[in-house]
């Protein structure tokens, strides 16, 4: 602990470049841990790595500069993450008539608070936001532990028709909320979960494009503030993520992985089945948002226009659907 606390005090920390709004909206937090760089020794698989209380997500996964959805796109991570080439990637297309309905055990149940969704993040491709949650607990279903959520954030495509991870019979909607949830009983932090067999799980949230949806709004009203990679802004709004989750609960369930690098084989997947709505104006406010830059491509705009990874093959895995 001494050694990482010395760490923490030699560290000049990055400041996160400033735009022009109103400073009383912003609360920028640039002595988070979060900001540490892997040059400093700072590995995620070692207890109390993240000694502050709002540093749960590891900083060190590979950041959005070295992969992207360009000529770094999808296609090449295989060759730099060998997790990404495995045999139980994500997402996949849900072939309805091959899914085998599930009873399970216990009901899938989730507690949330909303208070606890403390700051969002552009991480260069698209948008994060962390999240407190040592209170929240998903379990039940095809879960045998307790999982906390940690964040959540949003795949979307460059129109209405694509930006889903995950299809369904080969249709995609306009975009995909992903809540992360790592399993508290088993692993001591979250960054060792993450590369471990069920380590994570995530609840996927398909997006529509129709009626605006006020608990979306609520980001994108500093979305605008977070235009740049590594900006973050405090979320002064409470957002319950559960306010997000469809009305109808119906679920499919599989074994996957993360959707991006290092596409670590660790969740357990589960995916509402209905959609919730967002705005046309919603979606183009998350089109605003800059990417990387690293991903250079002769389409590239500079912004993240797209960020969806297209479906793996499933090989002989088994999509569950849940019975009520
Ligand atoms: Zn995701």
């Amino acid at each position: 602990m001494q050694t990482i606390l010395r760490i923490f005090r030699s560290v000049s920390f990055p400041v996160v470049s400033r735009t022009a709004i109103p400073k009383s909206r912003l609360h920028f937090r640039t002595t988070s841990a979060c900001f540490l760089s892997r040059s400093h020794s700072f590995t995620p698989k070692r207890r109390h790595d993240c000694i502050l209380p709002d540093c749960v997500w590891p900083s060190n996964l590979p950041p959005a500069t070295e992969w992207g959805y360009g000529k770094i796109g999808p296609d090449t991570w295989p060759s730099k993450y060998p997790d990404a080439g495995g045999k139980k990637q994500s997402p996949v297309d849900i072939v309805t008539s091959s899914v085998l309905p599930k009873e399970f055990d216990q009901p899938l149940r989730w507690k949330y608070g909303s208070e606890n969704s403390t700051s969002i993040v552009n991480t260069g491709c698209g948008w994060r936001v962390d999240v407190h949650g040592s209170d929240s607990e998903l379990c039940g279903g095809p879960l045998l532990h307790t999982y906390e959520l940690v964040q959540f954030h949003c795949h979307w495509g460059s129109s209405y028709s694509c930006g889903s991870e995950h299809t369904i019979d080969g249709k995609s909607y306009a975009g995909e909320l992903h809540f992360v949830h790592w399993n508290k009983e088993t692993f001591p932090t979250c960054a060792d979960a993450i590369p471990s067999a069920e380590g994570l799980s995530v609840v996927a949230v398909f997006l529509q494009e129709g009626e605006m949806n006020s608990e979306i709004e609520k980001l994108c009203e500093v979305i605008p503030s977070i235009l740049e990679k590594d900006q973050r802004v405090n979320l002064e709004n409470d957002i319950n993520p559960e306010s997000l989750f469809p009305s109808e609960h119906s679920y499919w369930t599989y074994s996957g992985s993360l959707t991006t690098p290092p596409c670590y084989e660790s969740v357990t997947w589960i995916i509402f089945k209905n959609p919730i709505t967002v705005s046309a104006e919603q979606l183009n406010c998350f089109r605003q948002m800059k990417n990387a830059r690293c991903d250079v491509n002769s389409e590239s705009s500079g912004l993240v226009e797209h960020n969806y990874r297209p479906p793996q093959s499933l090989n002989d895995r088994v999509i569950f659907e849940s019975v009520c």
